[in-house]
């Protein structure tokens, strides 16, 4: 295997645990964060990493500001939530170069346009991660359970950065595969966030106490649905069979779950709405269809944004 040069911008939960993994795999890799007390535990401690595979702590990683990144990465991964990837590549620069692939796996829509700006064509990659991961405090992280990853050629070109990519993500053992449908995946993954991130940010319940009046569920399984919808009059082959077994699912057996949206709520975060419900209903507009749940839920959740930290 090649050794490359990594960069991870956005070394949270997701970040973190790609960067050890990769960095675990023999590549060089750079966390470039804004959160100083995490940066300075992982250069004082290393990363601290919890899997199934065991506890350990990972020292082989570069971890700094991104406007004090100077190398160009052959691979970069955005790992911020979606509303900071402009402002992290904007002051990431440093670590992109001509040949640079710009991958991400946020959730969401729009995010290859996003990234297009910074990186030459058939450079940007997109997909989708099944992984999950949570960062306990500063220098700690933990995934459990077993992901995958899809991705694509934003453009649909089967470049050497596409194969460089999977190749090292593979070796990293986090099971990627290059699939040019994707952009199914993507809207479906899309169609189970609308629903349970959305609802869980707004009534503060947990995946489960959705379901403690029938209309959480009756809810939940109209916003994946219109956004099913959208997805097919543009094109996409989302499966709105599939995204419903998948919200019942949720409902049924996660039901302890805090959504990433809700977490953002309680932390006072701002949540990444825009690119989920707000991208749905962006797109309905393009497309003639209304999405009157979906747009619902975007207005409420953008008041919760809205109330002062
Ligand atoms: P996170 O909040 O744990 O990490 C985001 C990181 O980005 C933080 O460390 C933050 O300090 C950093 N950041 C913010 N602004 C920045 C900037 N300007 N420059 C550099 N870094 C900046 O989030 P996460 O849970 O790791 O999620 C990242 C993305 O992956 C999101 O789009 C999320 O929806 C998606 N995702 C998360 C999971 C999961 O299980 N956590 C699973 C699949 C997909």
């Amino acid at each position: 295997m090649q050794t490359r040069q990594i960069a991870i911008l956005g070394a949270g939960a997701m970040g973190s645990l790609f960067g050890g993994r990769l960095a675990e795999a023999g590549h060089a890799v750079t966390l470039l964060d804004i959160d100083d007390a995490h940066l300075a535990a992982i250069r004082e401690h290393g990363l601290r990493l919890s899997t199934d595979a065991g506890e350990r702590v990972v020292r082989n990683l570069r971890a700094r500001r991104p406007e004090s990144a100077r190398e160009p990465a052959d691979l970069l991964i955005v790992f911020t939530k979606t509303l900071h990837t402009t402002a992290a590549l904007e002051a990431a620069r440093g670590a992109l170069g001509p040949q640079t692939a710009l991958l991400s796996l946020q959730n969401g829509l729009g995010n290859a346009e996003r990234l297009v700006r910074f990186a030459a064509p058939g450079h940007v990659l997109v997909g989708v991660t099944t992984w999950p991961a949570d960062k306990a405090e500063p220098g700690r992280v933990s995934s459990h359970g077993s992901g995958t990853i899809r991705l694509r050629g934003a453009d649909g070109s089967h470049t050497p950065a596409l194969a460089h990519t999977v190749e090292a993500l593979n070796a990293a053992g986090l099971a990627c595969t290059a699939d040019p449908d994707v952009w199914a995946a993507i809207w479906e993954k899309a169609a189970f966030n609308a629903a349970l991130n959305g609802l869980c940010a707004v009534t503060q319940c947990t995946v489960g106490e959705l379901t403690n009046t029938p209309d959480g569920e009756a809810l939940a399984l109209k916003i994946a649905g219109e956004t099913v919808a959208v997805a097919r009059a543009l094109g996409v082959d989302a499966n709105a069979a599939h995204v419903a077994a998948n919200v019942r699912h949720a409902l049924a057996h996660h039901r302890a779950h805090r959504p990433s949206m809700l977490q953002d709520v309680l932390a006072g975060r701002r949540t990444e709405i825009e690119a989920i419900n707000g991208a749905v209903v962006e797109a309905a507009r393009k497309t003639g269809l209304s999405v009157p749940y979906t747009e619902s839920l975007l207005h409420l959740v953008r008041l919760v944004d809205a109330r002062p930290r």
